[in-house]
């Protein structure tokens, strides 16, 4: 195979994997931002949680604060009883006590209600908080993996600047600006494989004197559509590779 054509599919796979390093490095800001709106989710649920059950005692403490209040006054009521001298004051005195006790029974059934409720609220804090913590677990548990995969990302970004660095030097100019204009234009791909014909990023057809010269890999040919640097993989030789081979050309 031409050499510099060589360099060139070597320098286009050097690119797209550096190109694919740095993109997951710009994404980290943006999972960041994720994993902050999920803690920031389940940390909502459980204040929510806690203020619903803040508001169920402080609404059981006012009710048994009226208990308090009805029960003061059956009190008086039954000391006063002891004074009664009349028939009709001992019967107005009974109704009193009577609609007295009526209202401490329907205050303590709304007591009861509230203290029935309080155990569902009390469970779903609880919940809450469970979720809160398995968040907790996953998110530090992603931050350490990115923060890990980050360092790696750098440094295989470092270590393909250098084998950039090398290869270029060892290319002739004319081509590899030719290579670096195609690549401006063509997001980053300059390079593309021809098969049974046709360029596989394009897609369209090559004529065939072209496709004929690009199977020879012994020169630099460009897609006439695309004008991405053209090279062909041959067919493995079956006796050579018994094994099977991965590549293959139709
Ligand atoms: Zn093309």
């Amino acid at each position: 195979m031409n050499a510099d054509l060589e360099r060139l599919i070597a320098l286009q796979q050097l690119d797209s994997a550096a190109d694919a390093a740095r993109r997951r490095l710009a994404e980290e800001p943006e999972h960041e931002k994720a994993l902050a709106a999920r803690l920031e989710i389940a940390q909502q649920q459980v204040a929510a949680a806690r203020e619903r059950l803040a508001e169920n005692q402080t609404a059981r403490r006012a009710l048994e604060k009226d208990v308090a209040l009805h029960q003061g006054r059956l009190s008086k009521f039954r000391d006063q009883m002891a004074a009664v001298k009349t028939n009709v004051e001992y019967q107005a005195m009974q109704k009193e006590i009577g609609f007295a006790q009526d209202e401490v029974k329907t205050i303590e059934d709304k007591v009861l209600e509230r203290m029935l409720e309080a155990d569902d609220l009390t469970a779903a804090v609880k919940r809450a908080e469970t979720g809160l913590a398995a968040e907790q677990k996953a998110v530090a548990a992603d931050r350490r993996s990115t923060t890990a995969g980050h360092g790696d990302l750098l440094a295989a970004v470092e270590r393909m600047t250098g084998e950039r660095a090398q290869l270029v030097a060892a290319m002739d100019k004319e081509v590899l600006a030719l290579f670096e204009a195609i690549a401006r234009k063509r997001n980053g791909i300059a390079v593309a494989e021809a098969r049974g014909g046709v360029c596989t990023i394009c897609h369209v057809r090559l004529r065939p004197q072209v496709f004929n010269s690009v199977r020879r890999n012994d020169s630099i040919m460009q897609c006439d559509h695309c004008n991405r640097i053209l090279y062909f993989v041959p067919a493995p030789a079956q006796a050579a590779t018994p094994d099977g081979a991965t590549q293959s050309s139709q």
